[in-house]
Protein backbone atom coordinates (compact mmCIF):
# COMPACT_ATOMS: atom_id res chain seq x y z
CA UNK A 1 0.00 0.00 0.00
CA UNK A 2 1.67 3.19 -0.96
CA UNK A 3 1.02 6.43 0.80
CA UNK A 4 -1.58 7.98 -1.58
CA UNK A 5 -3.81 4.54 -0.91
CA UNK A 6 -2.85 5.05 2.70
CA UNK A 7 -4.29 8.53 2.78
CA UNK A 8 -7.15 7.34 0.74
CA UNK A 9 -7.95 4.56 2.88
CA UNK A 10 -7.59 6.83 6.53
CA UNK A 11 -9.59 8.83 5.64
CA UNK A 12 -12.47 6.45 4.96
CA UNK A 13 -11.87 4.72 8.35
CA UNK A 14 -11.86 7.50 9.93
CA UNK A 15 -15.17 8.16 8.26
CA UNK A 16 -16.29 4.86 9.13
CA UNK A 17 -15.28 5.66 12.71
CA UNK A 18 -17.35 8.90 13.22
CA UNK A 19 -20.54 7.52 11.39
CA UNK A 20 -19.92 4.15 13.69
CA UNK A 21 -19.99 6.36 16.92
CA UNK A 22 -23.06 8.70 15.44
CA UNK A 23 -25.19 5.63 14.65
CA UNK A 24 -23.93 2.48 16.60
CA UNK A 25 -27.70 2.25 18.83
CA UNK A 26 -29.09 0.87 15.40
CA UNK A 27 -27.31 -2.00 15.25
CA UNK A 28 -28.56 -4.63 18.08
CA UNK A 29 -26.75 -4.98 20.65
CA UNK A 30 -25.66 -8.40 20.93
CA UNK A 31 -24.46 -10.25 17.93
CA UNK A 32 -26.93 -12.06 16.97
CA UNK A 33 -24.84 -14.79 15.15
CA UNK A 34 -24.78 -18.92 15.63
CA UNK A 35 -21.10 -20.55 16.44
CA UNK A 36 -18.79 -21.14 13.13
CA UNK A 37 -20.95 -19.09 11.21
CA UNK A 38 -18.46 -16.28 10.78
CA UNK A 39 -15.64 -18.95 10.59
CA UNK A 40 -17.23 -20.85 7.50
CA UNK A 41 -18.11 -17.35 5.94
CA UNK A 42 -13.96 -16.81 5.82
CA UNK A 43 -11.75 -18.28 3.01
CA UNK A 44 -9.97 -21.45 4.35
CA UNK A 45 -6.37 -20.74 2.72
CA UNK A 46 -5.07 -17.31 2.29
CA UNK A 47 -4.86 -15.40 -0.20
CA UNK A 48 -1.23 -16.16 -2.41
CA UNK A 49 -1.73 -12.51 -4.60
CA UNK A 50 -2.40 -9.21 -3.16
CA UNK A 51 -6.19 -7.98 -2.75
CA UNK A 52 -7.40 -4.72 -2.78
CA UNK A 53 -8.21 -2.74 0.37
CA UNK A 54 -11.53 -2.01 -0.33
CA UNK A 55 -12.32 -5.71 -0.74
CA UNK A 56 -10.96 -5.86 2.77
CA UNK A 57 -13.58 -2.98 3.90
CA UNK A 58 -16.55 -4.64 2.34
CA UNK A 59 -15.30 -8.00 3.90
CA UNK A 60 -15.55 -6.50 7.03
CA UNK A 61 -18.78 -4.28 6.84
CA UNK A 62 -20.47 -7.64 5.23
CA UNK A 63 -18.75 -10.77 7.25
CA UNK A 64 -17.23 -9.18 10.71
CA UNK A 65 -19.14 -6.83 11.56
CA UNK A 66 -22.53 -8.84 11.94
CA UNK A 67 -20.47 -10.65 14.34
CA UNK A 68 -19.79 -7.98 16.65
CA UNK A 69 -21.21 -6.96 19.68
CA UNK A 70 -21.27 -3.38 20.21
CA UNK A 71 -19.38 -2.36 24.11
CA UNK A 72 -19.75 1.31 22.59
CA UNK A 73 -23.23 1.27 22.59
CA UNK A 74 -25.23 2.83 25.24
CA UNK A 75 -27.66 0.31 25.14
CA UNK A 76 -25.16 -1.95 26.44
CA UNK A 77 -25.61 -2.72 30.26
CA UNK A 78 -23.50 -5.97 30.40
CA UNK A 79 -20.82 -7.47 31.90
CA UNK A 80 -18.43 -4.25 32.94
CA UNK A 81 -18.00 -1.12 30.77
CA UNK A 82 -15.07 -1.66 27.69
CA UNK A 83 -15.27 1.97 27.34
CA UNK A 84 -13.69 3.83 24.28
CA UNK A 85 -13.75 7.57 23.33
CA UNK A 86 -12.84 9.91 19.97
CA UNK A 87 -9.41 11.13 21.61
CA UNK A 88 -8.31 7.58 23.24
CA UNK A 89 -9.28 5.61 19.15
CA UNK A 90 -6.65 8.68 17.60
CA UNK A 91 -4.02 8.30 19.74
CA UNK A 92 -4.50 4.53 19.15
CA UNK A 93 -4.19 5.10 15.83
CA UNK A 94 -0.81 7.44 16.51
CA UNK A 95 0.70 4.68 18.74
CA UNK A 96 0.26 1.63 16.15
CA UNK A 97 1.72 3.70 13.29
CA UNK A 98 4.56 4.80 15.51
CA UNK A 99 4.68 0.49 16.41
CA UNK A 100 7.15 0.97 19.01
CA UNK A 101 8.25 -1.20 21.60
CA UNK A 102 8.45 0.29 24.79
CA UNK A 103 10.25 -1.65 26.46
CA UNK A 104 13.55 0.09 27.41
CA UNK A 105 13.58 3.69 28.59
CA UNK A 106 16.43 4.02 25.26
CA UNK A 107 13.79 1.87 23.02
CA UNK A 108 11.90 5.21 23.35
CA UNK A 109 12.51 7.80 25.31
CA UNK A 110 8.96 9.73 25.12
CA UNK A 111 6.83 6.71 26.05
CA UNK A 112 8.72 5.66 29.15
CA UNK A 113 8.68 9.34 30.47
CA UNK A 114 5.02 10.23 29.34
CA UNK A 115 4.54 6.72 31.23
CA UNK A 116 6.24 8.21 34.50
CA UNK A 117 4.34 11.20 34.24
CA UNK A 118 0.71 9.36 33.56
CA UNK A 119 0.73 7.12 35.92
CA UNK A 120 1.57 10.48 38.78
CA UNK A 121 -1.40 11.91 36.93
CA UNK A 122 -3.24 9.03 38.08
CA UNK A 123 -2.08 8.26 41.21
CA UNK A 124 -2.80 11.84 42.59
CA UNK A 125 -6.29 11.84 40.14
CA UNK A 126 -7.45 8.95 42.04
CA UNK A 127 -5.59 9.87 46.31
CA UNK A 128 -3.38 7.27 46.02
CA UNK A 129 -0.57 7.71 48.78
CA UNK A 130 2.55 9.71 47.50
CA UNK A 131 4.78 6.89 47.51
CA UNK A 132 3.56 4.78 45.24
CA UNK A 133 4.88 4.22 41.46
CA UNK A 134 2.90 2.84 38.79
CA UNK A 135 3.22 1.21 35.52
CA UNK A 136 0.70 0.66 32.62
CA UNK A 137 0.01 -3.52 32.26
CA UNK A 138 -1.78 -4.77 29.90
CA UNK A 139 -5.17 -6.34 32.23
CA UNK A 140 -5.56 -6.49 35.98
CA UNK A 141 -5.27 -10.10 35.59
CA UNK A 142 -1.81 -9.13 34.30
CA UNK A 143 -1.22 -6.91 37.27
CA UNK A 144 -2.30 -9.10 40.18
CA UNK A 145 -0.40 -11.87 39.10
CA UNK A 146 2.41 -9.27 39.49
CA UNK A 147 1.50 -9.01 42.76
CA UNK A 148 1.06 -12.34 43.80
CA UNK A 149 4.53 -13.40 42.22
CA UNK A 150 6.39 -9.91 44.27
CA UNK A 151 4.79 -11.43 47.19
CA UNK A 152 6.15 -14.65 47.12
CA UNK A 153 9.22 -13.47 46.56
CA UNK A 154 9.54 -11.47 49.30
CA UNK A 155 8.24 -14.11 52.05
CA UNK A 156 10.49 -16.66 50.34
CA UNK A 157 13.67 -14.25 50.82
CA UNK A 158 13.69 -13.10 46.88
CA UNK A 159 14.63 -17.28 46.35
CA UNK A 160 11.87 -18.90 45.07
CA UNK A 161 12.41 -17.25 40.92
CA UNK A 162 15.84 -19.24 41.33
CA UNK A 163 15.48 -22.02 43.65
CA UNK A 164 11.75 -22.37 42.90
CA UNK A 165 9.22 -23.15 45.17
CA UNK A 166 10.16 -26.78 46.78
CA UNK A 167 11.54 -25.68 50.07
CA UNK A 168 9.07 -22.48 50.28
CA UNK A 169 6.78 -23.83 52.65
CA UNK A 170 2.27 -23.99 51.36
CA UNK A 171 1.66 -20.38 50.76
CA UNK A 172 -1.35 -18.97 51.17
CA UNK A 173 -3.32 -16.33 49.61
CA UNK A 174 -6.78 -14.96 50.80
CA UNK A 175 -9.68 -13.56 49.16
CA UNK A 176 -13.01 -13.36 49.51
CA UNK A 177 -16.32 -15.39 48.36
CA UNK A 178 -16.78 -12.69 45.91
CA UNK A 179 -13.04 -12.10 44.72
CA UNK A 180 -12.20 -12.12 40.62
CA UNK A 181 -11.35 -15.36 39.13
CA UNK A 182 -7.95 -14.01 38.25
CA UNK A 183 -6.72 -14.15 41.11
CA UNK A 184 -7.44 -18.07 41.60
CA UNK A 185 -5.50 -18.39 38.03
CA UNK A 186 -2.59 -16.14 39.02
CA UNK A 187 -2.12 -18.13 42.34
CA UNK A 188 -2.12 -21.50 39.74
CA UNK A 189 0.29 -19.77 37.63
CA UNK A 190 2.59 -17.91 40.05
CA UNK A 191 2.52 -21.99 41.86
CA UNK A 192 0.69 -21.22 44.89
CA UNK A 193 -1.55 -24.17 43.63
CA UNK A 194 -5.09 -22.73 43.30
CA UNK A 195 -6.04 -25.34 46.43
CA UNK A 196 -4.03 -22.56 48.93
CA UNK A 197 -5.94 -19.93 47.81
CA UNK A 198 -8.49 -19.53 51.06
CA UNK A 199 -11.84 -17.95 50.25
CA UNK A 200 -13.08 -16.00 52.90
CA UNK A 201 -16.60 -15.77 54.31
CA UNK A 202 -18.10 -11.85 53.45
CA UNK A 203 -21.10 -9.97 54.92
CA UNK A 204 -24.89 -8.81 54.16
CA UNK A 205 -23.52 -6.48 51.42
CA UNK A 206 -21.13 -8.98 50.09
CA UNK A 207 -17.49 -7.29 50.95
CA UNK A 208 -15.59 -9.40 52.71
CA UNK A 209 -15.65 -9.93 56.47
CA UNK A 210 -12.32 -8.99 58.77
CA UNK A 211 -13.26 -11.09 61.50
CA UNK A 212 -13.59 -13.92 59.07
CA UNK A 213 -9.81 -13.09 57.56
CA UNK A 214 -8.44 -13.09 60.71
CA UNK A 215 -9.89 -16.88 61.63
CA UNK A 216 -8.49 -18.01 58.41
CA UNK A 217 -5.05 -17.01 58.81
CA UNK A 218 -4.67 -17.91 62.23
CA UNK A 219 -5.93 -21.50 61.69
CA UNK A 220 -3.55 -21.45 59.00
CA UNK A 221 -1.22 -20.72 61.03
CA UNK A 222 -2.00 -23.07 63.67
CA UNK A 223 -1.90 -25.83 60.75
CA UNK A 224 1.95 -24.97 59.59
CA UNK A 225 0.93 -22.97 56.19
CA UNK A 226 2.70 -19.60 55.21
CA UNK A 227 0.10 -16.61 55.06
CA UNK A 228 1.12 -14.61 52.01
CA UNK A 229 -0.99 -12.36 50.04
CA UNK A 230 -4.16 -11.01 50.73
CA UNK A 231 -6.50 -9.96 47.73
CA UNK A 232 -9.08 -7.28 48.77
CA UNK A 233 -11.84 -5.91 46.33
CA UNK A 234 -13.07 -2.34 45.41
CA UNK A 235 -16.06 -3.49 43.25
CA UNK A 236 -16.32 -6.98 43.14
CA UNK A 237 -17.44 -8.39 39.74
CA UNK A 238 -20.74 -9.79 40.96
CA UNK A 239 -22.01 -6.85 42.85
CA UNK A 240 -19.60 -4.12 42.93
CA UNK A 241 -18.88 -4.69 46.76
CA UNK A 242 -16.27 -2.36 48.61
CA UNK A 243 -13.72 -5.13 50.83
CA UNK A 244 -13.34 -2.57 54.10
CA UNK A 245 -9.91 -1.66 53.73
CA UNK A 246 -9.03 -0.24 56.73
CA UNK A 247 -9.61 -3.66 58.42
CA UNK A 248 -7.91 -6.02 56.18
CA UNK A 249 -5.28 -3.22 55.96
CA UNK A 250 -4.86 -3.89 59.81
CA UNK A 251 -5.12 -7.44 59.85
CA UNK A 252 -2.58 -8.08 57.02
CA UNK A 253 0.01 -5.31 58.20
CA UNK A 254 0.41 -7.33 61.78
CA UNK A 255 1.02 -10.70 60.39
CA UNK A 256 3.17 -9.32 57.47
CA UNK A 257 0.80 -10.36 54.43
CA UNK A 258 1.08 -8.87 51.34
CA UNK A 259 -1.73 -6.59 50.55
CA UNK A 260 -3.12 -6.40 46.99
CA UNK A 261 -5.91 -3.95 46.19
CA UNK A 262 -8.22 -4.78 42.90
CA UNK A 263 -10.10 -2.21 41.97
CA UNK A 264 -9.99 -2.76 37.90
CA UNK A 265 -14.05 -1.46 37.68
CA UNK A 266 -14.58 0.44 41.00
CA UNK A 267 -11.19 2.41 40.83
CA UNK A 268 -12.23 4.61 38.41
CA UNK A 269 -14.38 6.31 40.96
CA UNK A 270 -11.79 7.26 42.84
CA UNK A 271 -11.51 10.26 41.01
CA UNK A 272 -14.64 11.58 42.84
CA UNK A 273 -13.42 12.97 46.18
CA UNK A 274 -16.90 11.54 48.09
CA UNK A 275 -16.29 8.22 46.98
CA UNK A 276 -12.78 8.48 48.84
CA UNK A 277 -14.41 6.56 50.99
CA UNK A 278 -13.76 3.44 49.15
CA UNK A 279 -10.35 3.76 49.52
CA UNK A 280 -10.01 4.65 53.21
CA UNK A 281 -7.15 2.38 54.77
CA UNK A 282 -5.20 2.56 51.32
CA UNK A 283 -2.18 3.26 53.23
CA UNK A 284 -2.02 -0.26 54.31
CA UNK A 285 -1.51 -1.66 50.42
CA UNK A 286 1.40 -3.13 48.66
CA UNK A 287 0.15 -3.13 45.60
CA UNK A 288 -3.06 -1.57 43.94
CA UNK A 289 -4.86 -1.91 39.80
CA UNK A 290 -7.52 0.07 38.41
CA UNK A 291 -8.46 -0.52 34.79
CA UNK A 292 -9.00 2.64 32.52
CA UNK A 293 -9.57 0.51 30.04
CA UNK A 294 -12.90 -0.12 31.62
CA UNK A 295 -14.60 2.73 32.54
CA UNK A 296 -12.05 5.50 32.06
CA UNK A 297 -13.01 6.39 28.49
CA UNK A 298 -9.43 4.75 27.57
CA UNK A 299 -10.22 1.52 24.96
CA UNK A 300 -8.37 -1.61 26.28
CA UNK A 301 -6.12 -2.41 26.91
CA UNK A 302 -4.63 0.17 29.66
CA UNK A 303 -4.48 -1.44 33.06
CA UNK A 304 -2.55 1.08 35.83
CA UNK A 305 -0.81 -0.98 38.66
CA UNK A 306 0.63 1.28 41.45
CA UNK A 307 3.14 -0.34 44.19
CA UNK A 308 4.39 0.68 47.00
CA UNK A 309 7.95 -0.44 47.04
CA UNK A 310 8.72 -0.44 43.04
CA UNK A 311 12.50 -2.09 44.21
CA UNK A 312 10.67 -5.24 44.99
CA UNK A 313 8.46 -5.24 42.19
CA UNK A 314 11.72 -4.83 40.01
CA UNK A 315 13.98 -7.44 42.13
CA UNK A 316 11.09 -10.10 41.04
CA UNK A 317 11.08 -8.92 37.49
CA UNK A 318 14.19 -7.57 36.05
CA UNK A 319 16.76 -10.01 33.96
CA UNK A 320 19.81 -8.53 31.91
CA UNK A 321 20.77 -10.58 28.90
CA UNK A 322 23.60 -9.01 27.14
CA UNK A 323 21.55 -7.50 24.09
CA UNK A 324 19.23 -5.30 26.58
CA UNK A 325 22.12 -4.22 28.62
CA UNK A 326 22.70 0.32 28.30
CA UNK A 327 24.28 2.75 29.19
CA UNK A 328 21.17 4.34 31.39
CA UNK A 329 20.51 1.79 33.21
CA UNK A 330 19.62 2.61 37.03
CA UNK A 331 19.00 6.66 35.63
CA UNK A 332 15.74 5.58 34.36
CA UNK A 333 12.52 3.65 33.95
CA UNK A 334 13.54 0.86 32.17
CA UNK A 335 9.47 -0.81 32.32
CA UNK A 336 10.06 -4.56 31.08
CA UNK A 337 11.55 -4.73 34.61
CA UNK A 338 8.41 -3.99 36.08
CA UNK A 339 5.84 -7.16 34.68
CA UNK A 340 5.75 -10.43 32.96
CA UNK A 341 5.93 -9.04 28.87
CA UNK A 342 9.12 -7.69 27.40
CA UNK A 343 7.93 -6.24 24.54
CA UNK A 344 5.08 -3.21 25.69
CA UNK A 345 2.81 -1.11 23.29
CA UNK A 346 2.72 2.68 23.76
CA UNK A 347 -0.16 2.78 26.04
CA UNK A 348 0.45 5.91 27.53
CA UNK A 349 -0.50 8.11 24.77
CA UNK A 350 -4.19 7.49 24.57
CA UNK A 351 -4.70 7.90 28.07
CA UNK A 352 -2.74 11.52 28.00
CA UNK A 353 -5.08 11.89 25.14
CA UNK A 354 -8.04 10.76 27.35
CA UNK A 355 -7.23 13.12 30.04
CA UNK A 356 -6.46 16.15 28.17
CA UNK A 357 -9.47 16.29 26.14
CA UNK A 358 -11.78 15.61 28.83
CA UNK A 359 -10.08 17.19 31.74
CA UNK A 360 -10.47 15.95 35.38
CA UNK A 361 -13.76 17.85 35.83
CA UNK A 362 -15.09 16.42 32.56
CA UNK A 363 -14.04 12.53 33.68
CA UNK A 364 -15.80 13.49 37.07
CA UNK A 365 -19.07 14.71 35.66
CA UNK A 366 -19.26 11.75 33.76
CA UNK A 367 -18.79 8.94 36.50
CA UNK A 368 -20.81 10.91 38.59
CA UNK A 369 -23.32 11.07 36.17
CA UNK A 370 -22.99 7.25 35.63
CA UNK A 371 -23.11 6.73 39.66
CA UNK A 372 -26.41 9.10 39.79
CA UNK A 373 -27.80 6.47 37.11
CA UNK A 374 -27.36 3.07 38.56
CA UNK A 375 -28.97 5.04 41.63
CA UNK A 376 -31.76 6.16 39.99
CA UNK A 377 -32.24 3.16 38.29
CA UNK A 378 -32.34 1.11 41.95
CA UNK A 379 -35.07 3.81 42.91
CA UNK A 380 -37.37 2.74 40.11
CA UNK A 381 -36.59 -0.96 40.87
CA UNK A 382 -37.35 -0.61 44.80
CA UNK A 383 -40.72 1.30 43.55
CA UNK A 384 -42.01 -1.26 41.58
CA UNK A 385 -43.65 -4.34 43.06
CA UNK A 386 -42.80 -6.91 40.90
CA UNK A 387 -39.15 -6.42 41.43
CA UNK A 388 -36.87 -6.45 44.18
CA UNK A 389 -32.93 -5.04 44.38
CA UNK A 390 -30.82 -8.01 45.27
CA UNK A 391 -27.79 -6.27 46.37
CA UNK A 392 -26.84 -2.79 47.52
CA UNK A 393 -25.31 -0.27 44.74
CA UNK A 394 -22.58 1.69 45.68
CA UNK A 395 -21.28 1.99 42.20
CA UNK A 396 -22.78 1.81 38.82
CA UNK A 397 -23.92 -1.95 38.28
CA UNK A 398 -27.65 -3.04 39.81
CA UNK A 399 -28.56 -5.94 40.62
CA UNK A 400 -32.06 -7.17 40.60
CA UNK A 401 -35.05 -9.58 39.66
CA UNK A 402 -38.15 -10.18 38.59
CA UNK A 403 -40.78 -11.51 41.12
CA UNK A 404 -44.36 -12.75 41.79
CA UNK A 405 -45.92 -13.70 44.70
CA UNK A 406 -46.65 -17.34 45.31
CA UNK A 407 -43.80 -18.46 42.90
CA UNK A 408 -40.90 -20.74 43.92
CA UNK A 409 -37.10 -19.56 44.13
CA UNK A 410 -36.71 -22.03 41.18
CA UNK A 411 -39.45 -20.78 39.19
CA UNK A 412 -38.21 -17.33 39.86
CA UNK A 413 -35.12 -18.19 38.49
CA UNK A 414 -36.23 -19.57 35.42
CA UNK A 415 -38.31 -16.83 34.67
CA UNK A 416 -35.41 -14.01 35.11
CA UNK A 417 -33.33 -16.47 33.00
CA UNK A 418 -35.90 -16.48 30.19
CA UNK A 419 -36.27 -12.29 30.83
CA UNK A 420 -32.73 -11.80 30.23
CA UNK A 421 -32.46 -14.13 26.74
CA UNK A 422 -35.70 -12.29 25.73
CA UNK A 423 -34.80 -9.13 26.26
CA UNK A 424 -31.07 -9.34 24.69
CA UNK A 425 -32.39 -11.48 21.64
CA UNK A 426 -34.42 -8.08 21.17
CA UNK A 427 -31.41 -6.23 19.86
CA UNK A 428 -32.34 -3.24 21.75
CA UNK A 429 -30.47 -3.53 24.93
CA UNK A 430 -27.87 -6.04 25.91
CA UNK A 431 -27.57 -7.15 30.14
CA UNK A 432 -25.81 -9.87 32.17
CA UNK A 433 -26.86 -12.10 34.85
CA UNK A 434 -25.02 -13.15 37.89
CA UNK A 435 -25.87 -15.21 41.05
CA UNK A 436 -26.65 -13.77 44.13
CA UNK A 437 -27.12 -15.91 47.24
CA UNK A 438 -27.52 -18.58 44.99
CA UNK A 439 -30.12 -16.65 43.01
CA UNK A 440 -30.68 -15.89 38.74
CA UNK A 441 -30.25 -12.24 38.94
CA UNK A 442 -29.82 -10.15 36.50
CA UNK A 443 -26.88 -7.06 36.12
CA UNK A 444 -27.62 -3.64 34.52
CA UNK A 445 -24.99 -1.39 34.23
CA UNK A 446 -24.60 2.14 33.82
CA UNK A 447 -21.41 3.35 32.43
CA UNK A 448 -20.91 2.76 29.14
CA UNK A 449 -19.38 6.41 27.59
CA UNK A 450 -22.12 7.71 26.20
CA UNK A 451 -25.48 6.47 28.38
CA UNK A 452 -27.70 8.81 28.99
CA UNK A 453 -30.81 8.86 31.55
CA UNK A 454 -33.02 8.42 28.59
CA UNK A 455 -31.42 5.16 27.34
CA UNK A 456 -31.75 4.44 31.03
CA UNK A 457 -35.36 4.59 31.39
CA UNK A 458 -36.10 3.24 27.79
CA UNK A 459 -34.25 0.00 28.97
CA UNK A 460 -36.09 -0.07 32.58
CA UNK A 461 -39.70 0.37 30.65
CA UNK A 462 -38.57 -2.39 28.20
CA UNK A 463 -37.57 -4.79 31.15
CA UNK A 464 -40.93 -4.07 32.96
CA UNK A 465 -42.72 -4.64 29.52
CA UNK A 466 -40.62 -7.53 28.79
CA UNK A 467 -40.91 -9.77 32.34
CA UNK A 468 -45.02 -8.75 32.26
CA UNK A 469 -45.14 -10.73 28.79
CA UNK A 470 -42.70 -13.55 29.58
CA UNK A 471 -44.51 -14.06 32.77
CA UNK A 472 -48.33 -14.03 31.32
CA UNK A 473 -46.64 -16.56 29.00
CA UNK A 474 -45.33 -18.47 31.44
CA UNK A 475 -47.96 -18.94 33.50
CA UNK A 476 -49.84 -21.60 31.57
CA UNK A 477 -46.74 -23.81 31.04
CA UNK A 478 -46.30 -23.72 34.86
CA UNK A 479 -49.53 -25.17 35.68
CA UNK A 480 -49.21 -28.40 33.69
C1 LIG B 1 -12.60 -6.87 35.09
C2 LIG B 1 -12.02 -7.26 36.37
C3 LIG B 1 -10.84 -8.02 36.42
C4 LIG B 1 -10.13 -8.50 35.19
O1 LIG B 1 -9.64 -7.43 34.44
P1 LIG B 1 -8.76 -7.69 33.12
O2 LIG B 1 -8.13 -6.36 32.87
O3 LIG B 1 -9.72 -8.09 32.06
O4 LIG B 1 -7.79 -8.75 33.43
C5 LIG B 1 -10.33 -8.33 37.66
N1 LIG B 1 -10.94 -7.93 38.79
C6 LIG B 1 -12.07 -7.21 38.79
C7 LIG B 1 -12.70 -6.79 40.08
C8 LIG B 1 -12.65 -6.84 37.57
O5 LIG B 1 -13.76 -6.09 37.56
Amino acid sequence: MDSDEFRRQGHAIVEWIARYFEGVEQYPVKSRVRPGEILNSLPELPPSGSESFDNFLKDFDEVIMPGITHWQSPNFFAYFPANSSPPSVLAEMLTSALGAQCMLWETSPAAAELEERMMEWLRSMTGLPEEFEGVIQDSASSATLAALITAREKVTGFNSNMEGLSDAGRLRVYVSTQTHSSVEKGAGVAGFGRSNLVRVDVRDDFSMDPAALERAIEKDLASGYIPCCTVATIGTTGTTAVDPLRAIGEICSRHGIWLHVDAALGGTALLLPEMRWMSDGIGYADSFVFNPHKWMFTNFDCSAYFVRDAASLIRTFEILPEYLKTRTRGKVNDYRDWGIPLGRRFRALKLWAVIRSYGVEGLQATIREHLRLAKMLAGLIEAEKDFELMAPVPLNTVCFRYRSDGMSDSETDRLNEKINHALNDSGKIYLTHTKVNGKYVLRMVTAQTNVTEHHVTEAWNLIRECASATSSQDRPVDIY
